[in-house]
């Protein structure tokens, strides 16, 4: 594996790359960020560093270390929580019991723990033990969505790496150089993925149902400014049905518009959904342009999450919509 491997991220990769080649390793690090950040996928990187016998500024890839780096084999790589549930004490106790041991092969030992902050009280606790005085030869890495979630005489024994969002551009590009997908299906994934990398990759590869969905709302929106105002008591269900998902029911909306003003004004390259184009041509010859309908939508979701009265919300929401596009 390279650190290209993980898109953006280049602070911290410089700053892992730096410690190894200055030796000037943690012993214990948390990489905190949202889910899907390649925050596992770092950790590995850097444990296959520490392992490699010709490490430069990524690892060779060809020692034996690195080859079993690469084939899940190394004895020095230890992955705890892996299914990302509870961590019991008992797991804790055989990690302490491994730590004070010699490695089997390398001059370290690695150890990645996994959504970290599933630690029960008492596993937290006897964690603590380990970093009161840890053994020079190996490296934890916690993986965690929020520090917050870790007891704080942790996280003060930890150097804490905290993974930031990757730009649109930056997704845009990874995706093009490793998955070799279009200019129009990536700055798409770009676009609904918000800066989370594997979901960026999930997108791409259909993993996920983001794009189905994408495609439901806007034909939904389509049919919404192409009724009389019955259509809200026809769609009254549907609204009921995705109460959960209606944030990302209005955001998709809210592209939507944004890609008929795009249209009306002639910026047809800040188009997100280009595979819909013609329907945005349709769309944006009956928007009302200085409408505050972005805004207004804005304030329905957010008033939502407050716990307004949700159908209240939504109908006013769909009247708008018609109002505006008329
Ligand atoms: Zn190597």
């Amino acid at each position: 594996m390279l650190y290209s491997k993980v898109a953006g991220q280049e602070e911290i990769k410089a700053s892992l790359i730096k410690a190894i080649t200055n030796k000037q390793i943690s012993h214990c690090y948390i990489f905190e960020g949202p889910k899907g950040m390649g925050k596992y996928d770092l950790a590995l990187i850097f444990a296959q560093s520490l392992f490699c016998e010709n490490f430069t500024i990524n690892p060779c890839n060809e020692c034996s270390s690195c080859i079993k780096i690469n084939s899940d084999n190394h004895p020095d790589l230890h992955i705890i929580n892996n299914d990302e549930v509870t961590i019991k004490r008992e797991e804790i106790d055989d990690l302490i019991e491994s730590v004070y041991k010699k490695p089997y092969e390398s001059t370290k030992k690695v150890y990645i723990i996994k959504a970290a902050h599933e630690m029960t009280t008492q596993a937290a606790n006897t964690f603590l033990k380990t970093l009161e005085e840890p053994p020079g030869d190996s490296v934890i890495i916690l993986l965690t969505t929020n520090s917050n979630f870790l007891l704080p005489t942790i996280v003060s024994r930890c150097q804490t790496i905290k993974f930031r969002n990757v730009s649109k551009e930056t997704i845009k590009e990874y995706l093009k150089e490793n998955y070799n997908t279009n200019e129009e299906k990536s700055g798409l994934a770009a676009e609904y993925s918000k800066g989370i990398l594997n979901k960026a990759v999930n997108i791409i590869n259909e993993n996920d149902g983001t794009l189905k969905q994408r495609e439901e709302v806007i034909k939904l929106f389509d049919k919404i400014i192409n009724s009389d105002s019955e259509i809200i008591y026809e769609l009254e269900s549907f609204f009921d049905e995705n109460k959960d998902n209606i944030d990302a029911i209005i955001e998709i909306m809210m592209m939507w518009i944004r890609d008929c003003l795009f249209m009306k004004n002639k910026m047809d390259d800040l188009v997100i959904n280009k595979d819909f184009k013609q329907l945005a041509v349709t769309h944006s010859q009956c928007i009302k342009e200085d409408s505050n309908i972005i805004e207004l939508m804005q304030n329905t979701s957010d008033n939502i999450k407050s716990n307004v009265n949700y159908k209240l919300a939504i109908d006013n929401m769909l009247l708008k919509i018609q109002e505006v596009f008329k």
